[in-house]
């Protein structure tokens, strides 16, 4: 089969969907890597890495998209690429459908098989291949915090840590999730004062079993959302309603109990968001001030850390790129009810009823 890799052309997005050990395998399996010129160069990763391993590096992404059985990427096709895609092709990558129509009829129109690393389960129903961009947001959550805590970023200028004889930054996690508790660990190594709020308590006893001392587990509900904003230097959106729109636990009003100059880093700004005032930003123009509170609401934070993302991705869609590439996806998806989840498209017919239903399609 030819595996083809084409150069990501969404804007700051520095990631790539294969890695040369990835690579390898799979010219070791027997299989042909086409990779565009400067796939990898977001992540630190050159050309000649590939080439060592067996794959073909093209110039452009037109041989890439004109050749491949199955094309391996990262962000859903941007509209450049639409044209490209062939009848019959099986593309593995984020999709994202609901969130963009005209990307569904695309898909439809040029008749690919679309397989959506956002829907994959694993045995317990979990989304594996999301999990590790969640690692990495949520522990940049409180890299940013940290950064926009300082004065010349508007902030109110704390050190998390706090120094000897000062005491450190108190931070509020919304949500104890993957990117809540991956968030709570940082600020907690850094030192900070950690308070984690949550719905579901058998999540908070683990939590409480597992984090240090410095974190403190509370059940979610209006008046700790309050207090603990009130109290907090630093609050992290990470709440997660698997396939709605997060919920608002933020008001604008509740913004006035906030510190003048405290930040709101909103991780759920992808679902829309917990506060009622956050609006999606990007990596060049991260923040906006509302009412005193600094807030950081960036849709696609694991970009800028395209190197270690790109691992951490690669790492989990390795496994399943061989054997799509090894069995065919008709075998796999016949094998693994996990892997079927994740097509949503098959020769211009919706497989996935939510997409399907979001858009009134035939499913
Ligand atoms: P998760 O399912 O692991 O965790 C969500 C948590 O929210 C759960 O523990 C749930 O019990 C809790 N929750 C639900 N309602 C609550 C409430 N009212 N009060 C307190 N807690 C509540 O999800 P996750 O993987 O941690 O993802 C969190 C969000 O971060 C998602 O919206 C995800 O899409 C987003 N995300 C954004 C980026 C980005 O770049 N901005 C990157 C990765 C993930």
């Amino acid at each position: 089969m030819i595996v083809g890799v084409p150069r990501e052309i969404k804007e700051d997005e520095y990631r790539v969907g294969l890695l040369p050990v990835g690579a390898e395998e799979l010219t070791a399996g027997g299989h042909t890597v086409l990779i565009e010129s400067g796939a990898g160069s977001g992540s630190g990763l050159l050309d000649a890495d590939y080439s060592a391993v067996g794959a073909t590096v093209v110039d452009h992404a037109v041989e890439v998209w004109s050749k491949a059985d199955l094309v391996v990427k990262v962000k859903e096709p941007q509209p450049a690429e639409w044209s490209m895609m062939r009848a019959g092709q099986v593309v593995f990558t984020y999709f994202h459908f609901a969130a963009e129509e005209a990307l569904t009829r695309a898909v439809i129109d040029r008749q690919i098989t679309a397989i959506a690393y956002e829907t994959i389960t694993d045995t317990q129903g979990h989304l594996p291949l999301l999990t590790p961009m969640s690692e990495v947001a949520g522990r940049m959550s409180i890299q940013q915090g940290a950064k926009f805590l300082e004065r010349p970023q508007e902030g109110r200028g704390i050190l998390l840590a706090g120094v000897p004889g000062v005491a450190p930054a108190e931070v509020a996690v919304l949500g104890g999730g993957i990117v809540g508790s991956n968030a709570a660990k940082v600020a907690a190594g850094l030192g900070a004062n950690v308070r984690i709020l949550d719905i579901n308590l058998d999540r908070l006893r683990y939590l409480d079993d597992i984090m240090p001392p410095n974190v403190t587990t509370l059940y979610s509900d209006r008046h700790t959302i309050r207090e603990s904003i009130g109290r907090a230097d630093l609050v992290i959106g990470a709440i997660l309603i698997a396939g709605a729109r997060a919920p608002r636990l933020v008001t604008k009003d509740d913004l006035t109990r906030m510190k003048p100059g405290s930040v709101i880093v909103d991780v759920a700004i992808d679902q829309g968001g917990c506060f009622e005032t956050s609006k999606p930003t990007t990596h060049r123009h991260p923040t906006y001030v509302v009412d005193d509170v600094v807030h950081y609401c960036v849709t696609n934070m694991p970009g800028a850390v395209g190197r270690t993302s790109t691992y951490a991705l690669c790492n989990v869609t390795l496994p399943y790129a061989l054997k799509l590439a090894n069995q065919g996806w008709r075998s796999v998806a016949e094998q693994s009810p996990g892997i079927a989840q994740g097509i949503n498209v098959v020769a211009g017919r919706v497989t996935n009823r939510a997409v399907a239903e979001t858009f009134g399609l035939p499913y």
